[in-house]
């Protein structure tokens, strides 16, 4: 696979590429002078081209730790890199959490300005859905992934996307071949899922099928030859791409705003998703929490790990506190649909899991 040649160190499976030593934002290099393009550097005096610049009056740190480029490696040849973001430089001891106090003060005035304040201020933005300042910080991702993963990535529409074209460039020899104790078996529960694995060590028949199966994208990986030849002989290459499959690797840039993003990664983190985008989505979480830790807390507490409850579920609560119903699993104090009264026996499962 032809990947952006990197310069890099692996720290907790993250590559970072440099322009510097530092790979993390507390020993990133303190950015303390800056000279305006034109104008005198000054507090807030007017420079000759009538613009009033203000320095900054504390060191300046890097929130991407002085790397050009953080990638993380995914399935067998893909792989996501956060290649800039929006703060990229805040006050030292401060993270991109900082934007988006910013942003809620000009709402909510100066009040509070210590940083467990400025915790406590995004945790509460979060709970209430005072959604905008999340807004305000901007995250640039560099992925490579099949265009299955693609296809479903892109009905996330607030992102802004661009994507190599195959119309202009050949596409490389990068398909997705998963190892055959990956191979997932049709869920019955979920239509549109599958979970459980096939039994390749201990079952002779399960083990065939999966091997079926990968010897299938194997034949239909044989296309790519068939391709390159008929671009060869004047095929155009927008013809010629039509006829490969939804297993191969393609690229993009996406770039998109932190309350977007938790979106996509609270749809896509989920165990609904299907697994080769849930593992981007993990990675790119991974990627994203050192630049707003307060944020992704907050969201871990009140999104990702949270449970909604329908006014049904929650009387149906009340009477299991109450002591009222003996049966909190009988699904019939709920709804009468059994996807709803199934739902909601498995979220009675997780809080019990709680209280053992
Ligand atoms: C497990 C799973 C299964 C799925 N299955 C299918 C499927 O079978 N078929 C299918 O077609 N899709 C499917 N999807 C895609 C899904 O329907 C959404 O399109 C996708 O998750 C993007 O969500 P979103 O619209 O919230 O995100 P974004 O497009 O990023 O939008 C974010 C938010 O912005 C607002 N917004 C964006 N655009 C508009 C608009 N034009 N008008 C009003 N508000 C807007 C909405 O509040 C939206 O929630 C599936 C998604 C998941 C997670």
């Amino acid at each position: 696979m032809a990947e952006p040649s990197l310069s890099s160190s692996q720290r907790n499976g993250i590559n970072l590429s440099h322009d510097g030593s530092p790979t993390r934002a507390s020993e990133a290099p303190q950015i303390t002078e800056t000279k305006p393009a034109g104008g005198q550097p000054g507090s807030g005096g007017i420079g000759s081209d009538g613009i009033a610049r203000t320095l900054p009056d504390v060191p300046m740190i890097d929130v991407m730790g002085g790397a050009s480029r953080a990638q993380i490696n995914v399935l067998d040849h893909g792989f996501i890199a956060l290649v800039d973001c929006m703060p990229r430089l805040v006050p030292q001891g401060q993270t991109a959490d900082a934007a988006i106090v910013q942003a809620a003060r000009v709402s909510y005035g100066h009040g509070t300005k210590k940083v467990n304040e400025d915790r406590g201020l995004i945790r509460y933005l979060l709970r209430h859905r005072h959604t905008t300042p999340f807004e305000m910080v901007e995250l640039k991702f560099h992925v490579c992934m099949p265009i299955f993963v693609a296809r479903q990535w892109i009905r996330h529409r607030t992102a802004n996307v661009n994507e190599y074209s195959a119309r202009y460039s050949i596409l490389p020899d990068r398909f997705y071949t998963p190892n055959l104790d990956q191979v997932r078996k049709q869920s019955t529960a979920n239509r549109q899922g599958g979970e459980e694995l096939f039994r390749v060590h201990d079952d002779a028949q399960e083990l065939k099928t999966a091997q079926d199966f990968v010897k299938y994208l194997d034949d239909v990986e044989g296309f790519y030859q068939r391709y390159l030849s008929l671009t060869e002989q004047g095929v155009s290459r927008e013809m010629a791409r039509i006829g490969l499959p939804v297993n191969m690797y393609t690229e993009w840039y996406w770039k998109c705003d932190l309350h977007n993003t938790l979106r996509f990664l609270s749809l896509r983190i989920d165990s609904h998703a299907q697994a080769e985008i849930r593992a981007f989505a993990e990675a790119m979480l991974k990627l994203i929490e050192p630049l707003a830790p307060f944020t992704i807390e907050a969201w871990r507490d009140y999104d990702l790990g949270a449970m909604q409850l329908s006014r049904l579920e929650i009387e149906a609560l009340q009477r299991l506190l109450a002591g009222t119903s003996v049966n909190a699993a009988d699904g019939a104090l709920v709804s009468d649909n059994s996807r709803e009264r199934a739902e909601w026996a498995s979220k009675l499962e997780k809080l019990a899991k709680g209280s053992t």
